[in-house]
């Protein structure tokens, strides 16, 4: 659980990394990601992810996926 991945054609064509820079490696309070040599962002520490969905929310692209830390149960009423 927690994130799930980056998808490499959104991230192709994001509009701010080349301005700014990735706004999802900025905002990760978990230091989940690292920067590769062209400043594209990857999954460097998965563990620490706690699926705030903060990296969610700002990626212009949609590009970053992310699922629940815990999968909780369905309970029947
Ligand atoms: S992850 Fe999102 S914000 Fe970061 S470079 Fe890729 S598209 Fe842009
Ligand atoms: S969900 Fe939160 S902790 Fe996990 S990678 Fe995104 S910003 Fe970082």
């Amino acid at each position: 659980m927690a994130i799930k991945t980056i998808d490499s054609e959104k991230c192709q064509v994001c509009p701010t990394r080349q301005t700014t820079g990735c706004v999802v490696y900025d905002i990760c309070p978990m230091d989940v990601y690292r920067l590769d040599e062209e400043g594209k962002p990857y999954i460097a520490y998965v563990r620490d992810c706690q699926s705030c969905f903060l990296c969610v929310r700002d990626c212009p692209q949609q590009a970053v996926y992310v699922t629940a830390l815990v999968d909780f149960p369905i309970l029947p009423y």
